[in-house]
């Protein structure tokens, strides 16, 4: 839900070269680097496939190495972590946040395609998406039902506007929060139901009214709507600049520029 880089796209390459100089146990890097060729034509046709990823189909190895795969990431060599950690960190999320819910900090990485049904793209800098526990645990294995993605995936997806919208009241501090109309794809329903985002956003923005209504009550210049707005104004400015329309600050003052204040 937040604007993730589009480029540049890192090579697999790298990765496998890392494995391969890692000093690892050949028993498990071994027959992975045997299929080094259909491993890096696997990541070529997911990047082919990264806007409807519901079309890739598992690759069936002549020799099953799944385990070896699995093992790689889960023993995953220092240099190849390292490489993740960097990409992942000082590239595709600056702003340190889970990219499922851009609330809190990502301290885990998902399988955007689950490791259990695609090895194959078990280190794949593309497939790891850093998360928080919670979106990790929500998500889980689940990724597709019916031929629809049940989750946004935030390397790849493109949206034509914003998706969020929400209602402010500081009157009675409450804040509600929807999905327009014009983005309530399936996979954004499904995405924004399981990780429980509408509500998980509702208690974040508690904290943002509780320090608003303090405000306009030490501060009655604000109670005039015309200056609260343009307070507003530059809350909205500054959030958008930072971390986008979809985010739940932006999307609240958003709100509260417009309509002003209830009290
Ligand atoms: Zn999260």
């Amino acid at each position: 839900m937040i604007r993730v880089p589009q480029k540049p796209i890192f090579p697999f390459k790298g990765s496998l070269d890392k494995l391969e100089a890692s000093g690892k146990s050949v028993l498990v890097t071994g027959p992975v680097l045997a299929q080094r060729s259909i491993l890096e034509q696997c990541v070529k046709n997911y990047l082919i496939q990264r806007r409807r990823l519901e079309a890739l189909e598992p690759f069936s190895f002549a020799v099953n190495i799944d385990s070896e795969l699995i093992s790689c990431y889960e023993g995953m060599p220092t240099a190849l972590r390292y490489e993740l950690d960097f990409v992942h960190s000082k590239v595709l999320t600056k702003l340190h946040k889970c990219l499922y819910c851009f609330i809190s900090e990502p301290d885990s990485r998902d399988h955007y395609l689950p490791i259990s049904e695609f090895p194959e793209f078990a280190f794949y800098i593309y497939n790891l998406i850093p998360c928080c526990s919670t979106c990790n645990r929500k998500k889980g294995k689940y990724w597709i039902s019916g031929g629809v993605r049940l989750f946004v995936n935030p390397y790849f997806d493109l949206f034509q506007s914003d998706i969020f919208d929400a209602t402010v009241s500081l009157k009675n501090l409450d804040v509600t929060y929807r999905v327009k109309g014009e983005a309530a794809t399936n996979t954004v329903n499904s995405h924004v139901e399981r990780l429980g985002l509408l509500s998980r956003y509702e208690r974040q923005a508690s904290t943002l009214v509780a320090r608003l209504v303090e405000l306009l009550s030490v501060d009655p210049s604000l109670n005039e709507q015309a200056v609260f707005k343009s307070e507003m104004l530059k809350e909205y400015n500054l959030s958008l600049k930072v971390h986008g329309g979809n985010y739940y600050e932006t999307v609240f003052y958003k709100y509260l520029m417009t309509e002003g204040h209830d009290l």
